[in-house]
């Protein structure tokens, strides 16, 4: 039986005075999480509707330190492998099973590989998880609205993190239009799907999909229809796919007319590619 504990949805990206680095207990990674925010300043080349980051009010850094974000993930990398983070609130909340050191993540408040320092980023992290001895079964997650991966520099960056190195890129729509309406970009949807495609013929991705009632509505057929069919264009161009994470949303929401889909609606939507073969795995929304 899945747990369940309400840390999962508490992700404040700020900790104790950090400017970057930060924990989280997270039901996609089934564990600890280490938090790497390297886009404080909140800029995001998209601005999806269910965008659960906070701008509404200025954001108190805008630049990132990397001798400051070095300091943190050490002192993280220190407590989350001797355990006295799960001595202080709320992190003493939580279930045993759920007390492991999973993974550092790119994720912040914003698109990561937009950071033009992302591959001295990459650098610091594996040289700290290599100092730290971290077993090679921690991964280093890498949240991305693939916009950015045909970039030679990113590609090097990813290459820097090696073995641990995942891909969790989205793929929220199946057609233009539906892509325009929930991510809200400037960015050709083309463009996100020939990234996805070159990118998964070179590591395997996962690809993570929202899926939201809007304005009271659920995706249609149609939409969902595109989408599956999207997967499996990438599939058959040779891209590895080695999992699809669906989901909805969990907290607070850019626009108020998002809400969730309930959990008989993203079960029916995962059966859709866990019918063409693909591995899949349903997250609910908010308890
Ligand atoms: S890509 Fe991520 S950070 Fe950017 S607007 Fe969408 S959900 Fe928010």
């Amino acid at each position: 039986m899945a747990i369940d504990t309400p840390l999962f949805t508490q992700h404040p990206r700020h900790w104790r005075t950090n400017a970057y680095a930060y924990p989280v207990i997270s039901r996609r990674s089934r564990g600890l999480s280490l938090g790497i925010n390297l886009n404080p300043d909140t800029a995001c080349n998209f601005d999806c509707v269910y965008c659960s980051v906070d701008r509404t009010s200025p954001p108190a850094i805008r630049t990132v330190d990397l001798a400051t974000l070095r300091g943190e993930l050490d002192h993280l990398l220190r407590i989350s492998i001797s355990g006295e983070l799960f001595d202080e609130p709320p992190f003493d909340a939580t279930p045993m099973p759920l007390r492991r050191l999973n993974d550092l993540a790119f994720s912040g408040d914003g698109e990561p590989t937009t950071y033009p320092a992302f591959a001295d980023a990459c650098r610091l992290t594996v040289d700290l998880l290599a100092w730290h001895q971290v077993d090679p079964a921690v991964r280093i997650v890498v949240i991305t609205n693939a916009t950015m991966l045909h970039q030679e520099r990113v590609q090097q960056a990813l290459d820097i993190l090696g073995e641990r190195a995942e891909i969790w890129a989205k793929l929220d729509a199946g057609t233009a239009e539906h892509f325009r309406a929930i991510d809200r970009t400037e960015v050709p949807f083309q463009r996100v799907l020939d990234n996805l495609l070159h990118a998964g013929r070179r590591r395997p991705l996962v690809i993570q999909a929202l899926f939201a009632r809007l304005h009271d509505e659920p995706p249609t057929n149609v939409e969902l229809a595109a989408w599956t069919v999207r997967l499996q264009e990438l599939r058959a161009g040779g891209a590895a796919i080695a999992r699809i994470q669906v989901y909805t949303t969990a907290r607070a929401t850019a626009e108020s007319w998002v809400s969730p889909l309930t959990p008989a609606e993203i079960d029916a939507i995962a059966e859709r590619p866990r019918a063409c073969g693909f591995i899949t795995e349903a997250f609910y929304g908010p308890g």
